[in-house]
């Protein structure tokens, strides 16, 4: 739809559930969508998409802007500001040297580079962690994936196998360990009685003030890449 801003691509869904039109913008950033009831008419939803222009520009003004992995762009890596430089184009290595992350070759491969890299920075910091946790609760481990979950930070499944997202190297130190102990109290209760979160109180005791960092900020960490 257009917009003073521009224009904006709507998502359209059909849902069973849905009793009325209703439009969403998540903030992830993952864009606008309109909740649709079964048998309506296109045009009508499309009324009330232009219907609605004021109120979605508004909130797509409001959500934090994104950071594309681009050179000259600072991105926090495990609580510090990183710059992305862009290195030789010939090579192809990714260093970090203090303060900056020189990333050679094509400039159109740095985002999947970064992200790559990122993805490995996660893994290298949470699973020593992990480890640590799961050998204080006494409990065998499993591989851990790390990947770009939408909706949760962390998973365990009953063979203990872990899910991490690679966006918790963005947040500081502290959240990233809290999401990890989570997960490993998991291996002694598969649920969130206060059973499991006395658990997590003992690896972790700082995890209310972390888990409240991740819902106040964790949105923001889907605009980067
Ligand atoms: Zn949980």
């Amino acid at each position: 739809m257009p917009t003073a801003g521009g224009a904006v691509d709507v998502v359209v869904r059909v849902s069973d559930r849905a009793r009325r039109l209703l439009l969403r913008v998540a903030r992830d950033g993952s864009g606008p969508v309109v909740v649709v009831p079964p048998g309506l008419k296109r045009d009508r939803v499309a009324a009330f998409v232009i219907s609605q222009a004021e109120w979605l520009q508004g909130r797509l003004a409001a959500l934090p802007a994104r950071v594309p992995f681009v050179a000259g762009q600072v991105i926090p890596v495990g609580g510090e500001p990183v710059s992305l430089v862009q290195g030789g184009l010939r090579g192809r290595a990714i260093v970090r040297d203090g303060a900056q992350l020189i990333v050679s070759g094509d400039p159109g491969l740095m985002s999947r580079k970064v992200t790559r890299w990122l993805m490995a920075q996660a893994a290298d910091t949470i699973l020593p962690q992990r480890n640590a946790f799961a050998d204080r609760l006494n409990r065998p481990v499993d591989r851990i994936r790390i990947a770009d979950p939408r909706s949760r930070w962390g998973s365990c499944s009953s063979r203990g196998t872990m899910t991490f997202s690679w966006r918790l190297i963005l947040a500081p130190p502290s959240v990233l360990t809290s999401v990890v102990a989570h997960e490993c109290a998991h291996l002694v209760e598969m649920n969130h009685s206060p059973r499991f979160w006395a658990v997590v109180a003992t690896l972790w005791p700082t995890y209310p003030a972390d888990d409240a960092w991740l819902k106040q900020h964790g949105a923001a960490l889907f605009h980067y890449g």
